[in-house]
């Protein structure tokens, strides 16, 4: 699974807490993304902790370290997740989801739709990248595993099959919609507009839609995830992250980064942990259990 282990090597089962321990410990935590600014408050209170005594050994400090971390990513713990919200509704619960090429966005789908179905709910997809022939493709072959039916259009826009899909979802009176989009246009300004009028029309066809406008975002991209953040949530007001690909990944961090850069700014929930390509690899995101995860 993820973790520091690679990066933080012996230094939890060491019997001394010097001064180079705790470069190497900082040094591990900024190699895996936590970032330089919760780097320095973790590190400051881990010192001030083994001044006084308070946790003197390598391992007192890195049971302090996870609860310190768990409190830091307590604010991007759903509650409740709306992964796993039962509520009846008289018309589709619709996601839409948003993110650059390869973060995921298309494996997450079928996770979703899976995770979806084993719950009872009656699924239909939207493929919403009319840019790429091969992305169409890839979401009707999660289609195909999840027996779901994909709305699409050979050519035309995404609004347009947003809007087709959304008729689609009411008259089927399916449970849940989830439409993919496009994650390169020609420039950052086009996509965000391509987005926004997505949005727009769905948010035109179905009052009170989208219900969920998701991030999809590679939890090994560093600060660069931090910019999709931004520049997502500015053009969208996200509501909620799923981060990918932190199976076998040395950099799990980009959360702690995550929760810090958000601290003062929207509340955005980490719903699930991508763990891996499979239809099962999402995993819902629990502060304690990621936090732990990250140090054992
Ligand atoms: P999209 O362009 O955003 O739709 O991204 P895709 O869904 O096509 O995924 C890009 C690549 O990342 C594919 O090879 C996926 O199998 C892989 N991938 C997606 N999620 C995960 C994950 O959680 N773990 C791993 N290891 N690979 C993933």
């Amino acid at each position: 699974m993820f973790g520091l282990r690679k990066t933080l090597g012996s230094l939890f089962t060491s019997n001394q807490t010097d001064e180079a321990w705790f470069d190497a410990l900082e040094e591990s935590l900024i190699l895996s993304d936590v970032g330089l600014p919760t780097t320095e408050q973790l590190i400051s209170k881990l010192r001030k902790a083994a001044k006084s005594e308070k946790a003197n050994t390598p391992e007192a400090l890195k049971q302090l370290l996870i609860e310190e971390v768990t409190i830091l990513l307590k604010s991007m713990e759903p509650n409740p997740n709306p992964l796993y919200v039962h509520e009846q509704k008289t018309t589709p619960e619709v996601w839409l989801v948003v993110g650059v090429n390869g973060a995921g966005k298309t494996t997450t789908i079928g996770k979703l739709c899976k995770l979806f179905q084993s719950q009872g709910k009656s699924v239909l997809l939207a493929a919403g990248d009319t840019f790429r022939a091969a992305a169409r493709n890839q979401l009707l072959e999660w289609g195909g595993r999840n027996q779901v039916d994909v709305i699409m259009q050979e050519s035309g826009d995404a609004a347009a099959v947003a809007h087709d899909a959304i008729h689609a979802a009411i008259s089927r009176k399916s449970d849940i919609l989830i439409i993919d989009t496009a994650g390169r246009l020609a420039t950052q300004d086009h996509l965000m507009e391509e987005l926004k009028k997505v949005k727009r029309v769905i948010g035109k066809a179905l009052p009170g839609a989208p219900h969920q406008t998701l991030l999809v975002l590679d939890g090994n991209t560093g600060q660069n995830g931090l910019n999709q953040v931004r520049a997502f949530h500015a053009a969208l007001e996200l509501s909620a992250l799923i981060v990918t690909k932190l199976d076998g990944t040395a950099k799990g961090g980009v959360i702690c980064a995550l929760a810090h850069t958000l601290s003062d700014g929207p509340k955005l929930a980490v719903l699930a942990l991508g763990k891996g390509e499979g239809i099962d690899d999402l995993a819902p995101f629990m502060a304690a259990q990621y936090s732990s995860e990250l140090f054992n």
